[in-house]
């Protein structure tokens, strides 16, 4: 055999080796993938099916889902705190509403267990004061009561103005330290997103599982799933006193600053159990 046949007869062998030696790894793959494939099978689940949620335009428009709060209209879903028979009257126009610190706080006719939360405010521009007394005011989770009763995260123009860090903005007040401070100028629009798990008492009211909450503010993670220690309280330690599903309030501050404005608030109420 000269050389040039044996070397061509060498070459078709390899090519003919590899190619099989190719199809084989094809095979034992397929094999490998359809073994995987039936063993992933058992952990696959396919209902129940979530439900179909269209989101708004941006992310601070209500998906369809939501219940609309405030949609710069009118105050039809709040009342007064002071008395509940009685409309909020905090004042309406060009699409926003202003607290009255004389009427007092407000909080929405329905009544919620857990949800997601959407807010924005404005803090006022000419607040010439300090600390705590600078565009105060606050969104109660729950409103468990007359006044200040219940869960406050902190609404404050906390912009260049320095108070305690347990009740700056994105606090629950007197409870925690917030991750951030991401407040704007004063004038411009501020949004909070909040997912609040609301606390459950057992038969004979005693805790069964505290009260859970989220806060982005801006954008920002202030609170990640922090536990709450019981209701906000102004002097003492939280602690807390059984309820159920409650009203969401907004607090009009005694603080001289000027008024607060908010619009665009929405909430979507939360099955939780589903999962
Ligand atoms: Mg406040």
């Amino acid at each position: 055999m000269n050389k040039k046949l044996f070397a061509t007869i060498t070459c078709v062998l390899f090519f003919t080796m590899m190619k099989a030696q190719d199809a084989d790894s094809i095979r034992r793959k397929h094999i490998e993938d359809s073994t995987n494939a039936l063993k992933a099978k058992p952990t696959e689940l396919w209902s129940p099916e979530p439900p179909i949620v269209t989101p708004g335009n941006t992310p601070q428009d209500a998906p369809s889902d939501a219940i609309i709060l405030f949609d710069g209209k009118n105050l039809d879903a709040w009342r007064s705190v002071k008395d509940t028979t009685q409309p909020a009257d905090w004042t309406v126009a060009d699409g926003v509403f202003t607290v009255n610190k004389k009427g007092g706080n407000i909080e929405t006719k329905q009544r919620f267990m857990d949800y997601q939360l959407h807010l924005e405010w404005r803090e006022p521009e000419n607040a010439n004061f300090k600390g705590q007394e600078k565009g105060n005011s606050g969104v109660f989770l729950a409103s468990t009561g007359r006044g200040d009763s219940g869960y406050e995260v902190q609404i404050l123009n906390c912009y260049n103005n320095k108070t305690y860090v347990n009740g700056q903005t994105g606090s629950v007040y007197k409870q925690v330290i917030p991750l951030a401070n991401a407040c704007k100028k004063p004038g411009e629009w501020q949004t909070y997103d909040i997912i609040w798990t609301a606390p459950r008492f057992d038969a004979v009211r005693n805790l069964a599982s505290p009260a859970r909450v989220t806060v982005i503010h801006n954008g920002v993670l202030l609170l990640n799933d922090f536990e709450l220690k019981g209701q906000t309280r102004y002097i003492g330690n939280a602690y807390y006193t059984p309820h159920g599903a409650s009203p969401i309030k907004l607090q009009a501050h005694g603080d001289k600053s000027d008024p607060l404005s908010f619009r665009n608030i929405w909430v979507r109420p939360l099955d939780l159990n589903q999962h």
